[in-house]
């Protein structure tokens, strides 16, 4: 044999090697087994860190805190039997669904929509909570709801959210500016770079809550059921995450932590 054809029997050993290891490091860990064969199982959640009521991150006390907080500590005690963690990573509109592909987090909780196009990609829990798109406006705007927009107003947005295609739809009129995310949009406002804000309104009751001087302009113009985010092929982790909502919102758990953050606001 010449030197180089003893060479490739090891480099064909090696280049297995890589390959064996690529597939592991790509190949996706089934959750619910994960959570199974631990003995003190964590399970990482992806929250809205700068979304009042929902997930607001507290610098004081490093904490993020808010009702979607809420619903994903109860679950995680519900499927690990009080035994396991909930552990909490920051996301946005515009980076929850690629986390959640890239196996940073388990699921997102994070005011999402269950919409028919997410469908494509994730799945989707049971709906865990019923909103709808308004608009936020200063107290002494003229605007009282939607269909008063007027041509060429600016109303400011998120990115990776369904609301400026939802306000596409309603009011084709007005210029949309997505910007990257709660805190953003609200100061875009803030400072009159547009005349309205649009999302949830149970996200702009939150902004409200901090921010005296605004109000909601006219009735939800949208429905937006909230669904926990679970990747695709996580069918066993799906159906914990569903038996357990179904669980607190039965034994008086879920209804405990919505009035905790939303009794007298809607
Ligand atoms: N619920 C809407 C959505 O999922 C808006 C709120 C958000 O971006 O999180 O797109």
């Amino acid at each position: 044999m010449t030197q180089r054809n003893r060479l490739y029997p090891l480099l064909v050993v090696i280049l297995s090697l890589f390959f064996v290891a690529g597939c592991g490091a790509t190949a996706k860990k089934d959750i619910a087994t994960r959570i199974e064969e631990s003995n003190k199982p964590v399970i990482t959640w992806g929250v809205k860190t700068d979304t009042n009521l929902f997930g607001l991150y507290n610098i004081q006390n490093q904490d993020i805190k808010g009702f979607d907080v809420d619903i994903a500590k109860a679950i995680t005690d519900e499927i690990t039997n009080g035994e396991g963690e909930a552990d909490f990573v920051e996301v946005s509109s515009k980076t929850r669904i690629s986390l959640l592909k890239n196996g940073n987090i388990d699921a997102i909780i994070a005011t999402m929509t269950i919409t028919d196009e997410r469908k494509k990609v994730i799945d989707f829990s049971d709906v865990y909570f019923d909103a709808g798109q308004s608009l936020l406006v200063a107290n002494d705007s003229p605007i009282e709801n939607v269909e008063s927009l007027e041509e060429g107003a600016t109303v400011l947005a998120v990115k990776g959210a369904n609301s400026a295609a939802n306000l596409k739809k309603h009011a084709p009129q007005v210029r949309i500016l997505e910007l990257e995310n709660y805190s953003e949009a609200f100061t875009a406002l803030a400072s009159g770079q547009g005349e309205a804000m649009t999302t949830d309104n149970a996200i702009l009751l939150g902004i409200i809550d901090q921010n005296p001087g605004y109000r909601l302009a006219g009735e939800a113009f949208t429905e937006e059921p909230y669904g926990i985010g679970i990747d695709k092929g996580q069918d066993d982790f799906l159906e914990e995450v569903n038996t357990a909502l179904e669980t607190i919102k039965k034994n008086g758990v879920y209804d405990e932590i919505y009035d905790k953050w939303f009794g007298g606001l809607m």
